[in-house]
């Protein structure tokens, strides 16, 4: 019943019978409304940093340029609001990337994920610091996995920025290599504050945030999760998630050995 049918069909006159030609369309419909809220969603938090960023700008003109503190406080929010922005289009355009090699064989070479999570773990170190977390590390250092390295680091990144992010100061963050039969495991264990089950579902759609405010507070842009779904899947493997509210959240990668 959820189906839309576009019929062509004319009787021919001079035969008998006709030609009835069903296109089922309401798959490409249904892309065609993704693509339409993903725009609008693109524009919309492309649109806030920018109105922020021309909102400054225009109170500099109009004499805030004169005292000096004002000014300073103003340009510093700008610039925060500039970055903002930067981070929105690299994970677009990290996105765009990602999409346009589905189809194709992606280039993977032998690569030890031992060494590869601790590079992740040494990239996020920066923020683990300023949050007093500890990230442990553990599990076979010889374990030796086809991969793309460069945007599997990637995922590995967004999802431990996301526990160090999502975390209270003080916890514990844990990265855990283990094999299990033909895939290599890694899990991503946080003590934070841990998705709402009815969240559960969509927190790998793009733009989707459990809180809007906090997520744009800790620097999300809310693509993280869609980058890590696709660099999985790019490498046949899969991503699943388990996590309590107030006790923390396990993000869990396979991928074929
Ligand atoms: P963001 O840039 O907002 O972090 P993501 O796509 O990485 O976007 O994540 C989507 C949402 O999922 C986040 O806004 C957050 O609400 C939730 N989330 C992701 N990882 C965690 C985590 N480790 N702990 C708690 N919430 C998380």
């Amino acid at each position: 019943p959820s189906q839309t049918l576009q019929v062509y069909g004319a009787p021919v006159p001079d035969q008998q019978g006709c030609i009835l030609v069903l296109h089922d369309i309401s798959r490409l419909m249904k892309l065609e409304q993704v693509r339409r809220d993903f725009v609008a969603n693109v524009s919309h938090e492309l649109k806030t940093p920018i109105t922020a960023i021309k909102g400054y700008i225009e109170a500099l003109q109009d004499g805030a340029l004169e005292e000096q503190e004002r000014a300073r406080r103003f340009l510093e929010i700008a610039s925060a609001h500039t970055n903002r922005l930067e981070l929105i289009v690299e994970d677009l355009l990290s996105l765009a990337r990602l999409e346009a090699q589905e189809g194709q064989n992606l280039e993977k070479q032998p690569a030890n994920l031992f060494e590869l999570l601790d590079q992740t773990r040494q990239a996020c170190q920066y923020l683990a610091e300023e949050k007093q977390i500890q990230v442990l590390l553990e599990g076979p250092q010889d374990l030796i996995c086809p991969v793309n390295s460069a945007i599997l680091e990637q995922a590995f990144i967004n999802l431990l920025d996301n526990a160090l992010k999502y975390s209270e100061p003080g916890t514990e963050v844990r990265i855990k290599l283990s094999q299990e039969g033909e895939f290599a495991r890694v899990d991503v264990i946080d003590q934070g504050r841990g998705i709402p089950a009815r969240d559960l579902d969509r927190i790998f759609e793009r733009f989707y945030r459990v809180d809007k405010g906090r997520s744009r507070a800790a620097g999300g842009t809310g693509l993280g999760l869609s980058i890590v779904k696709h660099v999985v899947s790019l490498h046949n493997g899969q991503v699943q998630v388990e996590s309590r509210e107030g006790v923390g959240s396990t993000f869990t990668v396979l991928l074929p050995l």
